[in-house]
């Protein structure tokens, strides 16, 4: 199996390179934060109970995204694999992850780190707040959920670090290029 973590700040191109991995390689692609604005859309309780701080750009509990997760998987046994976007973002997601990896007798194969400059990232989200109308890529909110990334989320790249699973890429540039990096890292991976 070949499962993938994508990694970076809200904005570094996560959901656009995810598109194009999945289509490689056929994979599930598991984005809380698509799951998360699917169960608001729904109405459903969960939904509801994570709309104020979704909206406030603050990160929902561990153990609602945890158990979307562990739903999705088990859902998917038969799956060649699984890119996890925007999941994990703490450490405690990182272990869940890890155990429920095994669980599934598999393992995180790789994670893959965009890097963009600050500035760029606000750009990118506000563009993306016009286009989508996505309530939380206003400029303010933008930059507070990149300063929660920095804050709260980038630990997760040490964790993959000490596990020898890190790949930092530059972020900036045309969606191909951007894509061609991240195809070089998976090459091994995929021979
Ligand atoms: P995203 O589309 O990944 O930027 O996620 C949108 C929002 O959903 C985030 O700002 C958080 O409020 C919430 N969210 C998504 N994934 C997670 C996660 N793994 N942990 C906590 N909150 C999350």
């Amino acid at each position: 199996m070949l499962n993938i973590v994508l990694f970076g700040p809200p904005g570094a191109g996560k959901g656009t390179q995810s598109q194009k991995i999945i289509d490689d390689f056929g994979l599930i692609h598991l984005s809380t934060g698509d799951m998360l604005r699917a169960e608001r859309a729904s109405g459903s309780d969960l939904g509801q109970r994570v709309q104020a701080i979704m909206d406030a750009g603050q990160l929902v509990s561990d153990e609602i995204v945890i158990e979307l997760i562990e739903k999705r998987l088990e859902a998917n046994k038969d799956a060649n694999g699984f890119i996890f976007d925007g999941f994990p973002r703490t450490v405690p997601q990182a272990e869940a992850l890890d155990a429920l990896m095994e669980q599934h007798g598999t393992s995180i194969t790789c994670m893959i780190q965009l890097l963009v400059p600050y500035e760029e990232l606000v750009q990118r989200l506000v563009l993306r707040g016009k286009d989508s109308g996505r309530a939380d890529d206003n400029e303010a909110t933008a930059r507070k959920r990149i300063d929660i990334y920095t804050e709260e989320t980038s630990i997760v790249g040490p964790f993959y670090e000490s596990q020898g699973k890190l790949n930092a890429l530059n972020g900036v540039g045309s969606i191909p290029e951007v894509g061609q990096r991240i195809a070089d890292v998976l090459a091994p991976h995929v021979a």
